[in-house]
């Protein structure tokens, strides 16, 4: 509602309603044939042109009108004068981060770091009974039916000598002419008190074999790739594909944590089990 009356004025759910339905009834949109005209028929143009356009043309590289309309599926609007981006009940990362959770849940367990599993593939698989694979699919087959491609990012650090630059973890720049896409205040995620700040500036940019990959994208030409790869996948008896390089689809944390725990009780065919 904050977006709503800064845009138009309106004050209450209904008038932000009836301003959406205008636009959208305006547009006549019945088949979108791409994102462009996917997102006005979902929203309508002001909202399109002020939050969608610049931001989506920005991350993809491409025209909003070369891009296929099925990126956009939904495009959740709220109602409610509540600025967090999501409507999740909890939000925040590990106190510690990441690693230290991961580091907890290995105690006692031999790890290697710095082991590139392609590399060392046969002794490795040897001494497993199962392999959870996390690298990327198409690498696991030695691409024989073609590399996925991907989006990606560069990152660019900063410490800043002020306690507090931007006042939040996050905060997006959707206008084309910033050519970053956000940047990360890596303190409030634990409400640090640090006297200096650290920043990231995200860019977007074109992947290329051999830098990170991040975004997959899942349009029909890696789609049918992906199959293929998928149709190997699934014959391997000792291997467990998880994760957003080995099934190629983005995940967000909490998704890629519940799709392992998923797995284990898979595997360990603990949804059978009766407590
Ligand atoms: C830029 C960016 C921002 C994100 N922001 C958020 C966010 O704000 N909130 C949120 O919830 N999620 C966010 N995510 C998503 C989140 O990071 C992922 O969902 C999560 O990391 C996926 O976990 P994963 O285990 O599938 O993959 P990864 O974390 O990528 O783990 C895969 C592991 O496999 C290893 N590996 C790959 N190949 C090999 C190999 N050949 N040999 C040995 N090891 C190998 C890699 O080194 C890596 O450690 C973001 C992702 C990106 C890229």
């Amino acid at each position: 509602m904050n977006t709503f009356y800064q845009l138009w004025g309106v004050t209450t759910p209904d008038q932000a309603k009836a301003k959406i339905e205008e636009q959208v009834r305006e547009a006549g949109i019945t088949e979108p044939a791409n994102l462009e005209e996917q997102a006005i028929s979902l929203v309508g143009t002001d909202m399109y042109k002020k939050l969608i356009k610049e931001y989506t043309e920005k991350q993809w590289g491409r025209k909003a009108t070369d891009l296929p309309a099925f990126i956009i599926k939904r495009l959740p609007v709220r109602f409610t004068f509540d600025n967090n981006y999501f409507n999740d009940r909890y939000q925040g990362i590990p106190m510690g981060g990441y690693n230290k959770l991961t580091e907890g849940l290995l105690e006692g367990v031999e790890v290697q770091l710095n082991v590139d599993f392609m590399q060392e593939r046969t002794a490795l698989t040897e001494r497993a009974e199962t392999v959870v694979y996390t690298g990327k699919i198409d690498e696991f087959y030695d691409f024989r039916f073609g590399a996925l491609e991907y989006r990606s990012l560069r990152f660019e650090h900063e410490v800043r000598d002020t306690p507090n630059f931007q006042g939040n973890a996050v905060v997006n720049y959707t206008d084309a002419e910033t050519p970053f896409t956000r940047i990360i205040e890596h303190k409030h995620f634990e409400f640090g008190t640090q006297p200096k700040t650290v920043t990231t500036r995200e860019y977007p940019q074109e992947w290329t074999t051999g830098s990170e990959p991040y975004y997959p994208i899942n349009d029909a030409k890696n789609d049918a790739i992906l199959r293929q790869y998928k149709a190997m996948a699934e014959q391997e008896k000792n291997v467990i594909f998880g994760g957003r390089l080995a099934e190629y689809r983005y995940y967000d944390m909490h998704q890629v944590i519940g799709s392992a725990l998923k797995k284990v009780r898979v595997h360990f065919g603990e949804e059978n089990r009766v407590e």
